[in-house]
């Protein structure tokens, strides 16, 4: 079955180029003119990949990107006109896996596309190797074969990439992990190295923790981040 890809972009043609580009290389293509409808059939239909334009009717690409990253760990590309707004969008850190400029090659985002794809595959790939033991440190217990944390014995609900850095954390306890170590450990070399994120991302597990009374994350200031447990 051939995957989809799903453009929000309200300049037709432009969304038209890329569509016919995408198909040329075997993907499925659905566009849709604004952020609403884009959100509306992600929700409904799904995609492999999603292409989102900053600027757009209704609903911005950051708000669809929030939505959509708070439901699904589908890979985000976003594509702005503007490079002054593309990096205020990278400080945001609304969890969108790569940034593009216009303008662009088809080609080059193409390329892109594909990378994306073959990273997220490898990472469903590595989430099948069944590991049955867990990983348990204070009240804190990991299953990384089913990607499930647990506080005593309330589930955390940590997205993908959250759970990814805590696991991190919990197999080299008391080991300080500076913020770029974080990011090539869980995101790789592919994409933007983004400091950011990977602060907002510590910031919602630490949120997650706390609620279950736990602040295990430690900072280390001038250093990075470390799992230690509370005396
Ligand atoms: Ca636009």
């Amino acid at each position: 079955m051939s995957q989809k890809i799903l453009i929000i972009e309200d300049e037709k043609e432009l969304a038209d180029i890329l569509g016919e580009y995408l198909k040329v290389e075997g993907f499925e293509v659905k566009i849709c003119n604004d952020g609403q409808a884009g959100l509306d059939y992600f929700r409904k239909e799904q995609a492999n990949l999603v292409l989102l334009d900053i600027m757009l009717p209704l609903m911005d690409g950051i708000a669809v990107c929030r939505e959509i990253r708070s439901e699904s760990d589908v890979p985000i590309i976003m594509v702005s006109a503007k490079s002054g707004e593309m990096d205020k969008v990278v400080s945001l850190g609304i969890g969108a896996d790569d940034y593009v400029t216009k303008p662009f090659s088809p080609l080059e985002l193409v390329a892109r596309v594909k990378a994306q794809l073959r990273r997220y595959q490898g990472n469903a790939a590595k989430q099948n190797v069944p590991i049955k033991e867990r990983i348990c440190i204070g009240t804190l217990s990991l299953a990384p074969d089913s990607y499930e944390a647990y506080i005593e014995d309330t589930m955390l609900n940590l997205t993908t990439k959250e759970f990814e850095i805590l696991l991190l954390f919990a197999k080299y306890p008391g080991q300080v992990f500076s913020k770029s170590q974080i990011y090539e450990q869980v995101w790789g070399y592919e994409g933007v190295c983004d400091d950011n994120s990977v602060t907002v991302y510590i910031n919602r597990i630490r949120e997650k923790l706390k609620k279950q009374g736990c602040t295990y994350i430690k900072t280390v200031w001038g250093a990075g981040y470390k799992l230690a447990i509370d005396a």
